[in-house]
């Protein structure tokens, strides 16, 4: 299932597979001045392919290498052979070889599933992509995943954050998620003049820097609780039960790989990663 909007200058593809009727688990890839972020699933790749048919595509850029963010890189690039692929330097293993190098349990496989195998180039931090009208900076933002970036345009004040912040006030986390470093990060964006926010899924925010920063606030926090729990000598499942509430659908649907625990986990240094 695919869904096309319009935000000034960018375009914004929502991308998610069809069960029964109905989109499941969306993610969102945008094209602006010919820079493509994210590329949605592998389910999703031959309708994306459709809907930039037309469209001009000089290059893309991954904010992260998870299978939902990168499903048609390989596609589009075995279709366009010069086509680049920007992303960070931990990420050329996985998109040279995801069914290799990125295992996925079995309702990764259901909602997303591994791409075609792509050609990546590197980028560093703070390094400056150029299109014929815009400058975007890479912005370093590992925690998520080791291999995130966002990225930020230089005069509109946009940033493409991927899945380093989507809103809402987290009570589970993946299993590979390190929340300190998701915290730093945020706080590294929040410290832009940023104008628009245009995330890896969920919606569009104007003026966003008031958001990321309550939701840094609300995962320190968290942390505070977290710990002060721990070193009263509280259990981690006792901490999960107090902290977090009562069990989550989405811990069932990935049996426990997205959960509660790994949230508790990750703050006490504990996942891992
Ligand atoms: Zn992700």
């Amino acid at each position: 299932m695919l869904n096309i909007s319009r935000f000034d200058q960018v375009t914004r593809f929502d991308l998610a597979r069809t069960l029964a009727g109905r989109g499941r688990y969306w993610t969102t890839a945008y094209l602006v001045d010919g820079l493509l972020v994210d590329t949605g699933c592998a389910h999703t790749a031959p309708e994306l392919l459709r809907a930039l048919k037309d469209a001009s595509l000089h290059r893309i850029v991954n904010t992260h290498t998870h299978e939902d963010h990168i499903g048609a890189d390989g596609l589009l690039q075995r279709l366009h052979p010069d086509l680049e692929i920007l992303a960070h330097p931990l990420a050329l293993p996985i998109l040279s070889d995801p069914r290799g190098k990125q295992p996925l349990q079995p309702y990764r496989r259901l909602f997303w599933c591994w791409p075609e195998p792509a050609r990546g180039t590197p980028v560093s931090d703070k390094e400056v992509i150029e299109t014929r009208h815009h400058r975007f900076q890479v912005i370093y933002t590992p925690g998520h995943s080791l291999d995130h970036v966002c990225i930020y345009e230089l005069v509109q004040g946009w940033l493409f954050s991927g899945d380093l912040f989507v809103g809402g006030q987290d009570r589970a986390l993946g299993a590979m998620y390190d929340i300190w470093h998701i915290i730093t990060s945020l706080k590294r964006v929040a410290d832009l003049p940023l104008k628009t926010l245009f995330p890896g899924s969920a919606r569009v925010r104007k003026d966003p820097r008031e958001e990321i920063r309550s939701k840094i606030s609300y995962l320190e926090d968290l942390g505070d609780c977290i710990l002060t729990l721990h070193d009263q000598g509280r259990y981690v499942r006792a901490i999960t039960r107090l902290i977090c509430g009562a069990p989550m659908p989405v811990e069932l649907i990935t049996l426990g790989h997205f959960s509660r625990r790994h949230l508790v986990l990750s703050y006490l240094g504990m996942n891992q990663v």
